[in-house]
């Protein structure tokens, strides 16, 4: 068989993945979250990768069944240098980078600035694809409201899971890909389809998206019973760290010197005094649900 040929029988066996940038692959915020550090300040605004980033695109790549891009409606200056900082050691693997000029003006808009995928455009980009062929991996179902079946809706990553680097979101989409990919069905919109729950048809992953929700709030966002008595524990790197060893608690909060940090606190007052800026996280060895007051 002439090499061209092989080329060309290779590539249509390939899938067109797309993936979203912001609340999918990284977190962007104006307002830095004290207790992380950022992968990236540019332009006023704080990068935070999404745990596992790296190994998705990774593995997705050596499968050689993937022609991965970022498509997303961040301006061409931010997105490039978002992606060399969320993902250093994969984004060599990424084929193409679609920014906002690939997208359109959402006709559903609540703000002046909604926009939503051009798959049309897309295709005449990356000839060889189309609906059977490609994948669009968003937070929102919003932007692939135009080609349904073609979408998979990933819980949101936002400031909480940021916040607990942790989550295992990523690695739950991999699984559900590389199995596509064994599959290699003719049509993926067929496949997302029988595979996801029976009452949504669009978007799919719904059920797999709930099960996400419900294990990131186990990790990630049970607040401490008003009254939960919290320990000092260390001062280290900016961070006061408090403790409740017998509930398996660690509470971090930025060293500011408007506060009075106790040897002992309540949680309660430690959340009014800092606001949002507490990281909370639970050891599961511990004993949930008994609070020490
Ligand atoms: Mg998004």
């Amino acid at each position: 068989m002439a090499e061209g040929k092989q080329q060309k029988d290779a590539a249509a066996c390939k899938y067109l993945l797309l993936l979203d940038m912001n609340g999918t692959l990284c977190y962007r915020t104006e307002d830095r979250i004290k207790t992380v550090r950022e992968d990236l300040y540019v332009r006023k605004r704080y990068y935070y990768a999404r745990v596992g980033i790296e190994n998705f695109v990774n593995k997705l790549a050596e499968t050689d069944r993937f022609v991965i891009c970022v498509y997303t409606s961040m301006m061409a200056h931010n997105v490039q240098a978002g992606i060399n900082a969320i993902m250093p050691r994969a984004c060599k693997h990424l084929e193409k980078v679609l920014d906002r000029d690939m997208n359109k003006p959402d006709p559903n808009k609540i703000n002046e600035w909604d926009t939503i995928r051009d798959m049309d455009k897309v295709w005449k980009e990356i000839p060889g694809f189309g609906p059977t062929r490609t994948i669009l991996l968003d937070n929102e179902s919003r932007k692939f409201q135009e080609t349904p079946r073609n979408g998979i809706v990933v819980p949101e990553f936002g400031a909480d899971e940021a916040k607990s680097r942790q989550g295992d979101t990523l690695d739950h989409v991999l699984e559900y890909l590389l199995e596509l990919s064994e599959a290699q069905p003719d049509d993926v919109c067929e496949y997302i389809e029988t595979h996801s729950s029976e009452e949504e048809s669009a978007p799919a992953l719904e059920e797999i998206s709930a099960d996400f929700d419900e294990k990131l709030k186990i990790e990630t966002t049970p607040d401490p019973e008003p009254g939960t008595r919290l320990d000092l524990n260390n001062i280290e790197g900016g961070i006061v760290t408090y403790t409740n060893f017998h509930l398996g608690l660690q509470v971090g909060i930025p060293l500011n010197n408007d506060i009075r940090f106790d040897k002992c606190m309540d949680f309660q007052l430690l959340r009014e005094l800092c606001k949002e800026e507490l990281s909370i996280s639970w050891n599961k060895s511990g004993e949930d649900g008994e609070t020490v007051y």
